[in-house]
């Protein structure tokens, strides 16, 4: 039944038919089978994986007993388990080993037969088609194909797609650029980077009719979303959420009016735990139909919210909130616990900086000081900077705002040339360099 639900996305893929489908699709119906999917999961992990069972055995979880992920108290994996690990959560003979990006030497390891690579595949050309993309579209993959992984999971979506699709990798987007109109391209995946380094291109060469870009592996700024839109006059930009770990999506932004991710309930046991008063909390997910390498109650140190509430879009699927960042980059100072997020919200619509920044917190003496590193464009004037990030302070985050005038800390504004804060592929947003006792 539930695999017949993304074939007929797959196979119908029209507006109408979607329509038609998910008005009669419940979702207690993906509820029911998202508890039965995690019981299963949970009794095949002990069985055939050496490192759920010596772990339930220690605390003593009896797998048969369990329903719910509660049931597993503090049971949780975490990244160090699978760099330490990996190989001890195998339940069978894989075919395929993906593994994070980092230059730490201590990379996490995901295995995978061919089956769930093809089963991931099914679920990302579903996704494309909830997403408004249709029959008639042509695709180019431009994410990168290499140890890690979403340029072949993506590609593995456009083969179920059967759509017309360029597998690019992640070349220089001015090849990209020159080829959307000869293949009459409509949809362009990347990473939000490199759409934005896209999107430069077309706004000095020309906007071309694009219907849909889409950004995933790492986070989008906030303030290049409009731009993008404007510069491709009227194109969707969307984002997805996944991770290596999660080998795949775990949710997606299938339209605007969604304001929130929708997470895939029929792959991933999505909770939150330790949540605040706002109910943001560590996203944990459980992969509810791996078999080579299931992830049970996986921290996977994001924070966001979960959204109850029915979608206006009918999308049977709870939301996930637009991420807050990472538990390690949620910094806890005199002004309250500041994330990135907050500072994408106070920053995006200044004028006169690029899309890259980076806030680090520092000591002077006693006295804690956030420093504001921006990068400065060169006929920008520094005091209308200061004055537009100040008022956004103060009218978006008045918590923020009243310590900021108490002076608890000093705020030191460090200006930078463009394209020089980012010297990696991510660019860490937070930095805590405080010496704390
Ligand atoms: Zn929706």
């Amino acid at each position: 039944m539930f695999a017949t639900f993304t074939d007929k996305i797959i196979a119908g893929s029209s507006p109408a038919v979607l329509d038609a489908l998910l008005k009669k699709t419940s979702r207690g119906v993906f509820d029911w089978k998202k508890r039965a999917s995690f019981q299963n999961t949970v009794n095949y992990a002990y069985k055939n994986s050496a490192f759920y069972r010596k772990q339930f055995n220690n605390l003593n979880i009896n797998p048969s007993k369990i329903k719910s992920p509660r049931d597993l108290g503090d049971f949780y994996t975490k990244p160090e388990d699978i760099i330490n690990h990996a190989e001890d959560f195998l339940c069978c003979r894989p075919h395929t080993v993906f593994e994070s990006s980092g230059t730490t030497g201590q990379n996490k390891r995901i295995y995978m037969t061919q089956d769930e690579l093809n089963a991931i595949g099914k679920f990302v050309a579903a996704g494309l088609f909830l997403g408004g993309v249709t029959k008639k579209d042509n695709i180019i993959n431009a994410l990168d194909f290499c140890i890690w992984i979403p340029g072949i999971v993506t590609q593995k979506g456009l083969e179920q797609s059967k759509l017309f699709g360029i597998t690019a990798g992640k070349i220089d987007p001015m090849e990209v650029y020159k080829r959307i109109e000869r293949y009459k391209i409509t949809v362009v995946i990347g990473e939000p980077t490199w759409l934005i380094k896209l999107t430069e291109i077309a706004e000095t060469h020309g906007s071309l009719p694009l219907k849909l870009l889409i950004g995933g592996a790492e986070a989008m700024p906030e303030n290049a979303r409009g731009w993008m839109k404007d510069v491709w006059q009227g194109a969707d930009v969307r984002m997805v959420y996944g991770t290596v770990e999660s080998a795949g999506i775990i949710a997606f932004e299938p339209h605007d009016e969604c304001g929130a991710y929708h997470i895939d309930e029929n792959n991933f046991y999505v909770e939150t735990v330790n949540t605040d008063s706002e109910g943001y909390g560590e996203v944990v997910f459980t992969t509810l139909n791996r078999r080579c390498m299931p992830l049970i109650r996986y921290k996977n140190h994001d924070i966001s919210r979960i959204i109850n509430e029915p979608c206006t879009c009918k999308l049977p699927f709870r939301r996930l909130a637009k991420l807050r960042g990472r538990t390690d980059e949620i910094v806890v100072t005199s002004g309250g616990n500041l994330y990135p997020l907050m500072f994408e919200e106070i920053l995006k619509d200044v004028d006169g900086i690029t899309r890259d920044w980076q806030i680090i917190f520092s000591s002077r003496g006693v006295k804690e000081v956030m420093e504001l590193h921006l990068e400065r464009a060169k006929d920008s004037i520094q005091e209308k900077i200061e004055t537009q990030t100040f008022e956004n302070i103060k009218t978006k985050y008045p918590d923020l705002w009243k310590n900021l005038s108490f002076k608890t800390f000093d705020t030191d504004f460090v200006y930078h040339t463009p394209n020089t804060l980012r010297n990696g592929r991510k660019l860490i947003r937070l930095i805590d360099k405080r010496n704390l006792s």
